[in-house]
Protein backbone atom coordinates (compact mmCIF):
# COMPACT_ATOMS: atom_id res chain seq x y z
CA UNK A 1 0.00 0.00 0.00
CA UNK A 2 2.69 2.67 1.22
CA UNK A 3 4.62 1.86 -1.88
CA UNK A 4 2.08 1.72 -4.04
CA UNK A 5 1.62 6.00 -4.24
CA UNK A 6 5.15 6.52 -4.77
CA UNK A 7 4.88 3.85 -8.19
CA UNK A 8 1.63 5.95 -9.27
CA UNK A 9 3.17 9.20 -8.46
CA UNK A 10 6.42 8.49 -10.03
CA UNK A 11 4.72 6.76 -13.06
CA UNK A 12 2.76 10.12 -13.32
CA UNK A 13 5.92 12.38 -12.62
CA UNK A 14 7.71 10.48 -15.37
CA UNK A 15 4.68 10.52 -17.86
CA UNK A 16 4.55 14.43 -17.39
CA UNK A 17 8.44 14.94 -18.03
CA UNK A 18 8.22 12.78 -20.60
CA UNK A 19 5.79 14.46 -22.18
CA UNK A 20 8.11 17.76 -22.00
CA UNK A 21 10.86 15.62 -23.59
CA UNK A 22 13.29 16.97 -20.44
CA UNK A 23 13.44 16.93 -16.45
CA UNK A 24 12.38 20.32 -14.81
CA UNK A 25 14.17 20.97 -11.98
CA UNK A 26 10.75 22.66 -10.02
CA UNK A 27 8.98 19.34 -10.30
CA UNK A 28 12.09 17.38 -9.72
CA UNK A 29 12.14 19.87 -6.56
CA UNK A 30 8.29 19.66 -5.70
CA UNK A 31 7.92 15.76 -6.18
CA UNK A 32 11.10 15.12 -3.84
CA UNK A 33 9.21 17.69 -0.35
CA UNK A 34 6.25 16.00 -1.46
CA UNK A 35 7.70 12.00 -1.07
CA UNK A 36 9.97 13.30 2.01
CA UNK A 37 6.77 14.87 3.64
CA UNK A 38 5.09 11.51 3.07
CA UNK A 39 7.61 9.39 4.34
CA UNK A 40 7.92 11.48 7.87
CA UNK A 41 4.22 11.23 7.94
CA UNK A 42 4.29 7.01 7.57
CA UNK A 43 6.68 7.43 10.08
CA UNK A 44 4.88 9.35 12.07
CA UNK A 45 1.42 7.14 11.37
CA UNK A 46 3.52 4.11 12.24
CA UNK A 47 4.74 5.36 15.77
CA UNK A 48 0.45 6.60 16.84
CA UNK A 49 -0.30 3.27 15.36
CA UNK A 50 2.57 1.09 18.25
CA UNK A 51 1.72 3.94 20.72
CA UNK A 52 -2.13 2.90 20.47
CA UNK A 53 -1.32 -0.42 20.42
CA UNK A 54 0.72 -0.56 23.57
CA UNK A 55 -2.37 0.84 25.49
CA UNK A 56 -4.84 -0.36 24.41
CA UNK A 57 -3.84 -3.52 22.70
CA UNK A 58 -5.21 -5.04 18.90
CA UNK A 59 -8.64 -4.95 18.47
CA UNK A 60 -10.29 -7.93 16.69
CA UNK A 61 -13.79 -7.64 15.29
CA UNK A 62 -16.81 -10.08 13.96
CA UNK A 63 -16.73 -10.48 10.17
CA UNK A 64 -19.89 -10.19 8.77
CA UNK A 65 -20.63 -11.21 4.66
CA UNK A 66 -20.83 -8.23 2.66
CA UNK A 67 -24.12 -7.76 2.12
CA UNK A 68 -24.87 -7.71 6.02
CA UNK A 69 -21.89 -5.39 6.56
CA UNK A 70 -23.43 -3.12 4.32
CA UNK A 71 -26.24 -2.58 5.79
CA UNK A 72 -25.51 -2.35 9.66
CA UNK A 73 -23.12 0.01 8.29
CA UNK A 74 -25.61 1.91 6.66
CA UNK A 75 -27.89 1.46 9.98
CA UNK A 76 -24.83 3.18 12.04
CA UNK A 77 -24.83 6.34 10.11
CA UNK A 78 -25.69 9.22 12.28
CA UNK A 79 -25.75 7.25 14.94
CA UNK A 80 -24.08 5.05 18.05
CA UNK A 81 -23.42 1.33 17.89
CA UNK A 82 -25.80 0.24 20.72
CA UNK A 83 -28.50 1.85 18.16
CA UNK A 84 -26.97 0.03 14.99
CA UNK A 85 -26.97 -2.58 16.99
CA UNK A 86 -30.12 -2.87 17.85
CA UNK A 87 -31.55 -1.78 15.09
CA UNK A 88 -30.03 -4.24 13.22
CA UNK A 89 -31.26 -7.30 15.56
CA UNK A 90 -34.37 -6.45 15.05
CA UNK A 91 -34.17 -6.54 11.23
CA UNK A 92 -33.12 -9.73 11.38
CA UNK A 93 -35.55 -11.32 13.46
CA UNK A 94 -38.24 -9.48 11.64
CA UNK A 95 -36.95 -11.11 8.29
CA UNK A 96 -34.90 -14.62 7.99
CA UNK A 97 -33.28 -13.03 4.74
CA UNK A 98 -31.58 -10.17 2.99
CA UNK A 99 -34.44 -11.06 -0.22
CA UNK A 100 -37.19 -10.83 1.88
CA UNK A 101 -35.77 -7.05 3.61
CA UNK A 102 -35.45 -6.66 -0.50
CA UNK A 103 -38.79 -7.36 -0.81
CA UNK A 104 -40.96 -6.05 2.31
CA UNK A 105 -43.33 -3.35 2.44
CA UNK A 106 -40.94 -0.39 2.88
CA UNK A 107 -43.03 0.87 6.12
CA UNK A 108 -42.32 -2.79 7.61
CA UNK A 109 -39.04 -2.13 7.30
CA UNK A 110 -38.79 1.22 8.27
CA UNK A 111 -40.23 0.06 11.45
CA UNK A 112 -37.90 -2.62 12.12
CA UNK A 113 -35.11 -0.28 12.15
CA UNK A 114 -36.64 2.78 13.64
CA UNK A 115 -33.88 2.55 16.81
CA UNK A 116 -31.15 3.37 14.63
CA UNK A 117 -32.87 7.11 13.80
CA UNK A 118 -33.62 8.57 10.08
CA UNK A 119 -35.67 5.58 9.65
CA UNK A 120 -37.67 6.96 6.61
CA UNK A 121 -34.54 7.49 5.01
CA UNK A 122 -32.01 4.30 6.01
CA UNK A 123 -34.80 1.77 4.87
CA UNK A 124 -35.86 2.84 1.62
CA UNK A 125 -32.11 3.25 1.50
CA UNK A 126 -31.62 -0.36 2.75
CA UNK A 127 -34.11 -1.77 0.40
CA UNK A 128 -33.00 0.08 -2.76
CA UNK A 129 -29.25 -0.83 -1.94
CA UNK A 130 -30.41 -4.53 -1.92
CA UNK A 131 -32.43 -4.39 -5.16
CA UNK A 132 -29.37 -2.94 -7.12
CA UNK A 133 -27.51 -5.50 -6.01
CA UNK A 134 -29.69 -8.18 -6.86
CA UNK A 135 -30.02 -6.53 -10.45
CA UNK A 136 -26.29 -5.82 -11.09
CA UNK A 137 -25.15 -9.33 -9.89
CA UNK A 138 -28.35 -11.47 -10.42
CA UNK A 139 -28.33 -12.43 -6.30
CA UNK A 140 -27.31 -10.68 -2.78
CA UNK A 141 -24.01 -11.20 -2.81
CA UNK A 142 -21.37 -9.14 -3.37
CA UNK A 143 -18.30 -11.18 -2.84
CA UNK A 144 -16.98 -10.38 -6.47
CA UNK A 145 -15.50 -7.12 -4.60
CA UNK A 146 -12.75 -9.34 -3.79
CA UNK A 147 -11.29 -9.65 -7.04
CA UNK A 148 -11.07 -6.35 -7.94
CA UNK A 149 -8.65 -3.75 -7.25
CA UNK A 150 -9.58 -1.45 -3.95
CA UNK A 151 -10.32 1.78 -6.87
CA UNK A 152 -12.47 -0.80 -8.71
CA UNK A 153 -14.20 -1.89 -5.43
CA UNK A 154 -14.25 1.20 -4.20
CA UNK A 155 -16.39 3.19 -7.43
CA UNK A 156 -18.57 -0.16 -7.11
CA UNK A 157 -20.01 0.64 -3.94
CA UNK A 158 -20.60 4.36 -4.52
CA UNK A 159 -22.45 3.69 -7.46
CA UNK A 160 -25.17 2.55 -4.89
CA UNK A 161 -27.30 5.96 -3.34
CA UNK A 162 -26.57 6.49 0.11
CA UNK A 163 -22.94 4.93 0.19
CA UNK A 164 -20.55 7.39 0.46
CA UNK A 165 -16.54 7.23 1.10
CA UNK A 166 -16.65 5.21 4.97
CA UNK A 167 -19.90 3.33 4.34
CA UNK A 168 -17.28 2.09 1.23
CA UNK A 169 -14.62 1.67 3.20
CA UNK A 170 -15.75 -0.27 5.98
CA UNK A 171 -16.99 -3.06 3.50
CA UNK A 172 -13.68 -3.38 2.25
CA UNK A 173 -11.58 -3.59 5.49
CA UNK A 174 -13.81 -5.25 7.56
CA UNK A 175 -15.26 -8.17 5.14
CA UNK A 176 -12.56 -8.18 2.70
CA UNK A 177 -9.51 -6.84 3.90
CA UNK A 178 -8.49 -4.00 1.94
CA UNK A 179 -6.36 -1.49 3.13
CA UNK A 180 -8.80 0.93 3.10
CA UNK A 181 -8.94 3.27 6.09
CA UNK A 182 -12.71 4.22 7.08
CA UNK A 183 -12.61 8.26 9.14
CA UNK A 184 -15.48 9.01 11.03
CA UNK A 185 -15.62 11.74 13.49
CA UNK A 186 -13.26 10.51 16.01
CA UNK A 187 -11.12 9.58 13.17
CA UNK A 188 -10.92 13.05 11.66
CA UNK A 189 -10.46 14.90 14.76
CA UNK A 190 -8.03 12.80 16.49
CA UNK A 191 -5.81 12.79 13.12
CA UNK A 192 -6.33 16.54 12.56
CA UNK A 193 -5.15 17.13 16.64
CA UNK A 194 -2.18 14.84 16.27
CA UNK A 195 -1.20 16.41 13.04
CA UNK A 196 -1.40 13.44 10.77
CA UNK A 197 -3.18 15.54 8.03
CA UNK A 198 -3.59 19.13 7.44
CA UNK A 199 -6.21 21.04 9.66
CA UNK A 200 -8.56 21.85 6.20
CA UNK A 201 -8.41 18.78 5.09
CA UNK A 202 -11.91 17.17 4.96
CA UNK A 203 -12.77 13.74 6.23
CA UNK A 204 -13.49 12.54 2.70
CA UNK A 205 -9.94 13.45 1.86
CA UNK A 206 -8.63 11.99 4.83
CA UNK A 207 -9.56 8.54 3.66
CA UNK A 208 -7.08 8.36 0.82
CA UNK A 209 -4.46 10.06 3.14
CA UNK A 210 -5.04 7.58 5.94
CA UNK A 211 -4.58 4.99 2.75
CA UNK A 212 -1.31 6.19 2.46
CA UNK A 213 -0.30 6.72 6.18
CA UNK A 214 -1.54 3.34 8.20
CA UNK A 215 1.24 1.14 8.25
CA UNK A 216 0.98 -2.34 5.79
CA UNK A 217 -2.11 -4.58 7.32
CA UNK A 218 -2.67 -2.48 10.15
CA UNK A 219 -5.60 -0.52 8.76
CA UNK A 220 -8.51 -2.49 11.14
CA UNK A 221 -6.51 -2.21 14.50
CA UNK A 222 -5.28 1.70 13.71
CA UNK A 223 -8.99 2.56 12.72
CA UNK A 224 -10.63 1.09 15.91
CA UNK A 225 -7.92 1.92 18.36
CA UNK A 226 -8.21 5.55 17.02
CA UNK A 227 -11.78 5.80 17.37
CA UNK A 228 -11.11 4.42 21.07
CA UNK A 229 -8.81 7.14 21.73
CA UNK A 230 -11.12 9.73 20.60
CA UNK A 231 -14.05 8.56 22.77
CA UNK A 232 -11.86 7.64 25.57
CA UNK A 233 -9.30 10.48 26.16
CA UNK A 234 -9.37 12.92 22.83
CA UNK A 235 -12.54 14.15 23.24
CA UNK A 236 -14.36 16.76 21.13
CA UNK A 237 -14.75 19.39 24.01
CA UNK A 238 -11.59 19.00 26.33
CA UNK A 239 -9.10 16.05 25.28
CA UNK A 240 -7.40 14.87 28.60
CA UNK A 241 -3.81 15.18 26.99
CA UNK A 242 -2.33 14.28 30.79
CA UNK A 243 -3.41 10.84 30.29
CA UNK A 244 -2.97 10.23 26.52
CA UNK A 245 -1.04 7.45 24.97
CA UNK A 246 0.47 8.98 22.24
CA UNK A 247 0.85 12.68 23.84
CA UNK A 248 4.76 12.31 22.75
CA UNK A 249 3.44 12.59 19.56
CA UNK A 250 1.47 15.20 19.20
CA UNK A 251 0.81 18.37 17.23
CA UNK A 252 -2.11 19.84 19.70
CA UNK A 253 -0.80 18.69 22.61
CA UNK A 254 2.71 19.91 21.73
CA UNK A 255 1.79 23.59 20.94
CA UNK A 256 -0.52 23.81 24.27
S1 LIG B 1 -2.44 14.49 23.32
FE1 LIG B 1 -4.45 15.45 23.65
S2 LIG B 1 -5.07 16.34 21.67
FE2 LIG B 1 -3.37 14.88 21.31
S3 LIG B 1 -4.40 12.98 20.76
FE3 LIG B 1 -3.98 12.90 22.95
S4 LIG B 1 -5.85 13.72 23.93
FE4 LIG B 1 -5.91 14.28 21.76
Amino acid sequence: MVVGIFTCNLHHYSALNNASGRFSSYSLASHTIWVTKMEELQRHASAVYVALREAFGTPHWTRLDGVSELVSTILSQNTNDRNRDLAYARLRARFNTWDLVRDAEQSTVVDAIRPAGLANQKGPRIQNALRKITKERGALNIDFLSSLSMPEAKGWLLGIDGVGPKTAAIVLLFTYGMPAFPVDTHVHRVTGRIGLRDAKLSADATHDLMEQLSPLDASGPFHLNLIRLGREICHARTPECGICPVKHLCAYNKAR
